[in-house]
């Protein structure tokens, strides 16, 4: 062991635990890196089932080589390796991970003697874990280690999670028959904003007492055991919602978008726009190809992220919708994401008859995508890290969130920031046809205008002296104080 004088030059170790989700990961990755950066010691914990993933279809081993402090552990999941992990099947994934990874994270801690020193690195100083994890807080609690949580979704969609109890107490949930348009009165600062369609997807229940309902909210309203939260959004982009988060969580540390502050603090630039990629499928990289024959702003990128699901029928409104909008397409079509008998690869032919004005993939490098210059739109999911993403890259967005956080923040891409619209619960192909035509040339000054002014907020919120600059290293002076 390490005498107290020897342990005292080491850095800090922080343990950080993402839910097992593309989306999470990638957040947490970046946070990862950051803290690498600062010559922190990271021991990363990864599911089994996505380690493998990661080491088949990345540069996970080159990326993490270079911080000589890094290390992935594994840990299972709970769920057998056919599990899909996808549509709303998702949902497995939270209670799975509490009830399996909870007790083997206990096991595992003390196996791999995290709390002993261990020749160069010291023990655990503190646990930067999923807001999801509850177990994290007991552990943290019973051990005497700190505890920080990272809740990876928008501030608004934080929000309004954790003011679901208000409104249930208010009566607003279950909503009334035809009343998906109501205005919600009972979120402090999101009066007049969210309609009942805009709330979490949990909310959309029959019977208030809910059992997934309530497990969510008691999963949210415990993100206050932690000593410090951070967020990956910036200050400028949801200052007053925030302010409402503070007066529960008062160490609120925002320190997004993480991807762009990642790329600052490398010393990146807009050409190489992408960071080191943590990609659970493989990159088709031959769309960028394509792209590079496009004309500036002149295709729409589609993606709906690591999780969602189509069905054939929705699949075919999307396509037709896109070819009627006779705008050129980048379509990421995941191998598991269409649902049906037949539906699990890109149907033949839908590739064939989008040659003219599409293209289509099964997973694309798409922070690469949306920087390039030949994108103009992103029809998108609005999960937390493509609107992040869409934000960095001042690309607008045409909003058609699946479910959970994804329906509050694509009312935020639509009535709040301005740059892009919002059609959830509805891709009949004319709704897709006058969506794309409305984003991609009858309203696109408009949209690039705002679009790109929120882009620059991004930059400077990241580059020194900006406000996630300077959060970040007050995080890293806050975690360091913990050794001293
Ligand atoms: N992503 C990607 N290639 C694709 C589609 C998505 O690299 O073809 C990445 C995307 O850049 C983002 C993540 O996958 O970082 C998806 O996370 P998000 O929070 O947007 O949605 P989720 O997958 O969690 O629903």
């Amino acid at each position: 062991m390490c005498s107290k004088e020897g342990a005292k030059v080491l850095p800090p170790h922080v343990l950080i635990f993402p839910l097992p989700a593309q989306g999470h990961l990638n957040s947490m990755l970046n946070l990862a890196q950051l803290l690498c950066l600062s010559h922190f010691h990271v021991t990363f914990i990864v599911s089994e089932f996505n380690h493998r993933r990661l080491l088949n279809h990345t540069t996970t081993h080159s990326t993490f080589a270079r911080y000589p402090g890094f290390r992935f552990q594994t840990i299972p999941d709970g769920l057998p390796d056919h599990h899909p992990r996808a549509g709303l099947r998702a949902m497995d994934i939270i209670p799975s991970v509490l009830k399996i990874s909870g007790p083997c994270f206990n096991q595992m801690m003390i196996e791999n003697h995290l709390f002993a020193s261990a020749g160069s690195t010291r023990p655990v100083t503190c646990i930067i874990a999923d807001g999801w994890l509850s177990f994290a807080a007991d552990f943290a609690e019973e051990n005497g280690i700190p505890l920080i949580y990272f809740r990876t979704v928008s501030a608004c969609a934080l929000w309004a999670y954790f003011c679901t109890i208000k409104v249930i107490e208010a009566n607003e949930i279950p909503f009334r028959e035809n009343g998906m348009d109501e205005l919600v009165r009972s979120i402090p600062g999101m009066e007049g904003l969210l309609r009942c369609r805009d709330l979490p997807s949990i909310c959309r229940v029959d019977d208030a007492k809910d059992p997934t309902l309530w497990h969510r909210i008691t999963l949210t309203m415990q993100t206050v055991r932690a000593k410090a939260v951070i967020l990956n959004t910036f200050e400028d982009l949801e200052q007053p919602v925030l302010s409402n988060i503070r007066q529960h969580m008062p160490r609120l540390y925002t320190i997004g978008p993480g991807n762009a502050h990642l790329k600052s603090r490398l010393g990146g630039n807009k050409a190489d726009a992408s960071t080191p990629s943590a990609s659970l499928w493989a990159e088709d990289r031959s769309c960028i190809d394509w792209l590079n024959a496009q004309k500036s702003k002149s295709v729409i990128y589609v993606s709906f992220g690591s999780i969602t699901t189509v069905t054939r029928e929705q699949l075919l409104e999307f396509w037709h919708g896109l070819v009627n909008s006779k705008q050129r397409f980048l379509w990421v079509i995941r191998p598991d994401s269409v649902t049906g008998e037949d539906g699990d690869r890109i149907p033949a032919e839908l590739k064939e008859c989008s040659k003219e004005n599409g293209y289509m993939v099964e997973w694309a490098p798409q922070e690469e995508v949306l920087n390039h210059a030949a994108v103009g739109g992103f029809l998108t999911h609005c999960g937390w890290n493509s609107t992040l993403e869409s934000i960095v890259a001042g690309v607008p967005m045409i909003c058609w969130p699946y479910f959970a956080d994804q329906l509050v923040t694509s009312r935020f891409v639509s009535e709040v920031w301005k740059i892009g619209l919002d059609i959830k619960d509805s891709c009949e192909r004319v709704v897709i046809e006058n969506a794309v035509r409305e984003l991609m040339e009858v309203r696109k000054d408009e949209f690039l205008e705002r679009a790109s002014c929120l882009a620059n907020m991004a930059r400077m919120t990241v580059g020194e002296g900006g406000s996630s600059y300077c959060n970040l290293n007050d995080l890293v002076e806050y975690i360091e104080s913990f050794v001293n």
